[in-house]
């Protein structure tokens, strides 16, 4: 029987996982099985549990679960210890280990565009999930300086004390989105405004270079503002198919090229 795998969220519908696991599988030689499983709001402990118990391989985790993978597990990776967070999930010897691979995605997505992350300034819109998991990954890539702006500046300044830690090389700074200037490389976007349409506004007193959008589909506001300053800029397409080959390579040990799946 085909290795199982699978991805495990609410809602599940819209992931794009099955499809990339199993081009990636393709291309690597890899007989597999990749479904999408629903958990209940409820239920993701025992789902987990009830996927690995029939002899399940891996999980990705995605939204709401990504903190709740991270309890759960007894062996966790650095960066899955920095992001507090884990989407990554295998069994070894009995016990459940935690990866967290969307840092490493994004970073492989900056890469794949020829922007280099070595010494670079970078300024991260928005203080969630997503730019907790970024963090040590762009600190290992080379970057010299992260400022995280959002909105609720306390949570900027939360975040800053819980990751400080794990990056020591490089000063970490938290600024509200009311305070935004300066002069940057790149700017990522990883505030959930697109998602919701809601315009996010970069006033003239704040340059950049490159502009990385974490969200893919609808062209946001951040990227029309990009576009229209002429600088280079790139949606979280990329960043998703990153962290799927970052997961391919965690469970099967086959690191495949991201540009051959763009
Ligand atoms: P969270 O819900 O954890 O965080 C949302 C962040 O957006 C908070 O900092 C929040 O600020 C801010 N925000 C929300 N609305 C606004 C607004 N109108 N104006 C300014 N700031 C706002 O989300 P995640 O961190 O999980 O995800 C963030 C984005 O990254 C999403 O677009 C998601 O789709 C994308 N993403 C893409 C991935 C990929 O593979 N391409 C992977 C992971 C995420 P506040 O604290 O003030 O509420």
């Amino acid at each position: 029987m085909s290795q199982q795998f699978a991805v495990i969220g609410h809602p599940i519908e819209h992931s794009r996982s099955p499809e990339l696991h199993h081009q990636f599988a393709k291309a690597a030689g890899i007989d597999l099985n990749y479904q999408k499983r629903l958990a209940a709001l409820d239920g993701f402990a025992a789902s987990v549990q009830d996927f690995f118990a029939q002899g399940g391989r891996g999980l990705n985790v995605t939204v709401p679960f990504k903190e709740q993978a991270f309890e759960m597990c007894e062996i966790l990776t650095e960066r899955a210890r920095a992001a507090g967070a884990v989407n990554t999930l295998w069994q070894q010897n009995g016990q459940l280990h935690g990866d967290n691979t969307d840092g490493q995605g994004l970073v492989m997505a900056l890469e794949s565009l020829g922007w280099t992350l070595t010494k670079a300034r970078i300024l991260i819109l928005g203080a969630g999930g997503a730019t907790r998991g970024v963090i040590l990954p762009l600190t290992q890539a080379g970057a010299a300086q992260i400022v995280i702006a959002n909105r609720t500046v306390a949570r900027a300044q939360q975040l800053v004390s819980d990751i400080q830690p794990f990056v020591s090389s490089i000063a970490l700074q938290a600024i509200g989105l009311d305070a935004l200037a300066g002069e940057y490389d790149l700017v990522i976007n990883a505030t959930s405004a697109s998602l919701s349409g809601e315009a996010l506004s970069l006033p003239a007193k704040l340059q950049f270079g490159q502009a990385y959008e974490m969200a893919y589909g609808k062209e946001s506001s951040f990227l029309q503002q990009a576009k229209a300053r002429g600088v280079a800029y790139s949606d979280g397409f990329s960043m998703l198919v990153g962290q799927a080959i970052e997961a391919f390579y965690v469970w099967h040990g086959v690191r495949l090229n991201l540009r051959d799946f763009l």
